[in-house]
């Protein structure tokens, strides 16, 4: 997550390599936009406070240039500023937005450019919500507005291989991932976060189609497969790297987070321990580690540890599975 010395840093030092670059005359960019989104984009504008629906828009999806179409913010970084410009505390990838310092004699300010084909896109404060402290505050004029169904989660509750396994059958559920989070270092690998020292948690990331299952639904499959009131351990395994653990991305996914919990906490006698943190960062293991029930049916962990849990969901949630 980028925070206003990485901004400053990028700033003064050099921005980070984009992905791809794009480059255009004035005369050809103005053939592609609109006065308006020439004089903005290219020739630094700023569009009038409130003048666009955007700042009160909140549905799920991504934003792009509208230059170039480079995927600049996700709709989960996305919040009321009360400015009139819609605003982000972070952009979707690190190397997405450059970064310029402005003017001088104390009056620096920071202007945000697409890191693909430098439109700009508007300023870079410090006065955002925590925990990047950032608040891109952006000219509507140079966002697309992406229609991606499609969202993440992560969370943790034991060995990631059973998680996967249950995750996996799940309508709605495009994808998912295994490898950890919240913790210390960066890419750390399987061994580091077994020794426990570094904090992770094994994790899965689930990308999925929220018209199909829905954010509140991943959470009660999650809280009732895996016994969410044992801190540090599930079955025989031990160690904070399997505590039961939700990554959330924003204020209302919090809110959603904790009322489930307290729902849940109805069907065990013992306090659910599950923790709640906001989502920084993750870590795919390696290939080994993914798909690993389906690659391994014989194998004995699976046999043994996952082939019940698996049965026993598979009872339970009839109506959510996909159809084979
Ligand atoms: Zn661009």
């Amino acid at each position: 997550m980028l925070k206003w010395l990485d901004i400053i840093k990028f700033a003064t030092n050099g921005n980070p390599i984009p992905d791809r670059r794009l480059e255009k005359t004035e005369e050809e960019w103005k053939t592609l936009l609109t006065d308006e989104q020439f004089r903005i984009t290219r020739l630094k504008g700023t569009e009038r406070a409130f003048s666009s629906d955007l700042c009160s828009y909140f549905e799920p999806g991504r934003y792009a240039c509208i230059c170039c179409g480079t995927e600049l913010f996700d709709a989960d970084t996305k919040f009321e500023s009360g400015t009139g410009w819609p605003s982000f505390t972070q952009p979707i990838k690190e190397n997405a937005v450059a970064y310029h310092k402005e003017g001088s004699f104390g009056m620096v300010r920071i202007e945000a450019l697409c890191n693909t084909c430098d439109a700009h896109l508007g300023h870079v404060f410090q006065d955002g919500p925590m925990p990047s402290g950032l608040r891109y505050c952006m000219n509507a004029v140079s966002l697309k507005k992406m229609d991606v169904r499609e969202r993440k989660i992560d969370f943790g509750g034991g060995c990631f291989w059973c998680t996967e396994a249950i995750f996996q059958r799940l309508k709605g559920v495009l994808k998912v991932e295994n490898g950890f989070s919240g913790g210390k270092i960066a890419n750390p690998t399987y061994r580091e976060v077994c020794s426990g020292g570094t904090g992770h948690a094994e994790v899965v990331e689930v990308t999925y189609n929220p018209d199909e299952i829905s954010f509140e639904d991943l959470l009660r499959v999650h809280l009732s497969t895996h016994n969410p009131t044992t801190l540090n351990q599930h079955g025989a395994d031990q160690g904070s790297q399997y505590r039961s653990i939700i990554f959330y991305r924003n204020e209302n996914e919090k809110q959603a987070a904790t009322k489930i919990i307290d729902e849940v906490q109805k069907s065990y006698p013992d306090k659910v321990v599950t923790q709640l943190e906001m989502f920084e960062h993750f870590y795919k293991a390696d290939d080994y580690h993914q798909d690993y029930y389906n690659n391994n049916p014989d194998e004995g962990y699976c046999r043994a540890i996952i082939d019940p849990k698996l049965e026993k969901f598979m009872e339970q949630c009839k109506d959510k599975l996909k159809q084979e």
